[in-house]
């Protein structure tokens, strides 16, 4: 494994290993430490009256959803002042395909075509019942906004406490058929992203992984080859 971080931990040939790097057969798996560049995620610890830890639990939202809801728009609110930085727009100039752990949408901001979204995204909400997915302007229409199909309580789009991760056959097909797993801001310690990197060792892969400052190794990384 390759590690590029604060500083290099090994005396690693940054072009040679860009020149390497075949575009097509990569994979990117990132974490929140791919958008700290772009101020995310927010150090609110409290908002509208709801620790961070608990509106990420489903009983918040089934008990006071009038309140979990309050802290759903202030928090959009924050997060749509952020865009992409350098790192999601290599990944995405590079058309390399992305799994990320993120929820904030910055990949798909950055032009992104092909990403697999583990823990959902802030920006859609949820029907428990029709397991429908809607844009997050719902939650400009009401306090609580409903299913436009069935009427229920909607839920937030990403992952709640307990849920299983989203789509993780789909990202363990990637990553079994990839050459390179470019491992972008996550310590790789939790699973599903551990039994993916697992994969991708089992299976011979290069696994580059970037620790620290990804708005400065992902563009080099990924520079046009020469
Ligand atoms: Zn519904």
């Amino acid at each position: 494994m390759y590690e590029l971080g604060v500083r290099r931990s090994q005396e690693i040939d940054v072009d040679a290993l860009a020149n390497k790097l075949n575009r097509d057969n990569a994979i990117a798996l990132t974490g929140a430490g791919i958008s700290v560049a772009s101020g995310l995620p927010l150090g609110n610890e409290v908002v509208q009256g709801i620790p961070l830890n608990e509106f990420f639990m489903f009983h918040t939202w089934k008990e006071r959803p009038s309140q979990a809801f309050a802290a759903y728009r202030e928090i959009l609110l924050d997060w749509r002042r952020a865009t992409p930085n350098r790192a999601h727009q290599a990944l995405a100039d590079a058309r390399i395909r992305v799994i990320t752990q993120n929820i904030d949408g910055l990949h798909r901001d950055a032009g992104s075509q092909d990403v697999i979204e583990l823990h959902g995204n802030l920006r859609e909400l949820r029907c428990l019942r029709c397991d429908a997915v809607f844009a997050s302007q719902l939650v400009w229409k009401a306090a609580v906004p409903s299913c436009p199909t069935c009427g229920d309580q909607l839920f937030p789009g990403f992952i709640l406490e307990g849920d299983a991760v989203r789509h993780i056959a789909r990202a363990v097909e990637w990553v079994a058929a990839a050459d390179y797993l470019v491992v972008v801001g996550t310590q790789l310690a939790m699973d599903p992203v551990r039994q993916l990197r697992e994969i991708a060792r089992e299976r011979g892969a290069d696994v580059i992984w970037i620790s620290a400052m990804a708005e400065k190794w992902v563009p080099l990384l990924l520079q046009p080859a020469r």
